[in-house]
């Protein structure tokens, strides 16, 4: 049964550094937000025990406790946090128009603007060794993860930009790294390709897959396959990174919003505004360059901001 309809001026859908931060501003705008947490309260962070980059925790802090501050935090001007999943999404396509929500495939809200910070989700292998490790040594962050493992061997897989990007960063800090690339080439463009055959410690495995990640409580070694000659082998490491891709959470836009190839909103220019008068977006789901918490928050920011001036544009020309 569906319940009578709500109107809000300001929807938030998802409880990332993203949504959180969009929070925080819309709430002290006097927008009165309502965020809706998803599946995953706290988003990607609530996954991992150490943040040492985010500026304001000298000593750092573990992801959990930083995402429980920032919902604090929002709900100290007042915002709405309720655990929900928006399900379906009706935009308008007016400057002024209602855009309509579903929640939990029941509730309907109407919303004046909506803040869309749904996140990325990396992709994993899917093997259980690697599924137990996660958070124990396995990790799809080099530049999160990657300072953990200075002047140790790693080991990371994929075969695209990102892989090479992320093989080469960790190349700097760790003594070795190992690339397993399933294909026998990679992806990456050539300069990209370039930069990883010409870093020294890094040396790449074509035609090699994972078979298992080697470990009890932590990352011991890896067990790879050779996808050719069935041959297996072994190296011990202590860091295992996965790059092989992220999904981003925007299956239920689809068809509504503008979005590149691999399904992230494209915004305009500088700003966060999607093509749909009033709908703004923030964090990985709109990034798939930097990824990271503050820029997360960074954007949350200006969608915040960004809402506040649409409203507050179309107050002057009633
Ligand atoms: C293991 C790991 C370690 C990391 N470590 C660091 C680090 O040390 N430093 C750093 O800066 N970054 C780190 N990152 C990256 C960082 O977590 C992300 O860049 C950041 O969380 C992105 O924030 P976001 O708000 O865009 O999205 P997310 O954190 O992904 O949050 C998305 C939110 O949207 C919600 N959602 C999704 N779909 C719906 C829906 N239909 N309805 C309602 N809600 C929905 C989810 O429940 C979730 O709350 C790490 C990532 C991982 C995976």
């Amino acid at each position: 049964m569906s319940e009578s309809i709500e109107r809000i001026k300001c929807l938030i859908i998802g409880s990332g550094p993203a949504g959180y931060t969009a929070a925080i501003y819309a709430a002290r705008a006097d927008l009165k937000p309502v965020l809706y947490t998803g599946m995953e309260p706290g988003g990607q962070l609530t996954t991992t025990t150490e943040v040492d980059n985010f500026p304001g925790y000298p000593e750092g802090i573990d992801g959990p406790t930083m995402m429980v501050q920032l919902q604090q935090q929002a709900e100290r001007f007042g915002t709405e946090v309720r655990i929900g999943m928006v399900t379906a999404v009706e935009f308008s396509e007016k400057v002024g128009g209602i855009h309509k929500v579903t929640v939990d495939n029941a509730k309907q809200i109407e919303a004046e603007t909506v803040i869309i910070s749904t996140g990325a989700t990396a992709k994993y292998l899917g093997l259980p060794s690697e599924q137990k490790l996660r958070g124990g040594g396995v990790s799809a962050c080099a530049v999160c993860d990657g300072f953990f493992y200075k002047g140790q061997e790693v080991a990371i897989v994929g075969a695209g930009d990102t892989a090479a990007e992320e093989a080469t960063y960790l190349a700097n800090l760790c003594s070795k790294v190992t690339m397993l690339v399933r294909k026998d080439y990679m992806r990456a463009s050539k300069a990209m390709q370039h930069r990883v055959n010409n870093t020294k410690n890094l040396e790449v495995l074509y035609n090699t897959e994972v078979d298992e990640v080697l470990g009890d409580q932590v990352v011991e070694g890896l067990r790879m396959v050779n996808n050719q000659t069935g041959e297996k082998s072994e190296i011990k490491i202590t860091g295992l990174f996965i790059a092989i891709g992220h999904k981003p959470n925007t299956d239920i836009f689809k068809g509504q919003l503008e979005m590149d190839e691999t399904g992230y909103i494209i915004t305009k220019g500088k700003s966060t505004k999607t093509n749909m008068p009033g709908v703004f977006a923030s964090g990985d789901v709109q990034d798939n360059e930097y990824r990271q918490a503050v820029t997360a928050a960074g954007t949350g920011c200006m969608a915040a901001l960004d809402a506040e001036r649409y409203l507050a544009t179309l107050e002057t020309e009633d």
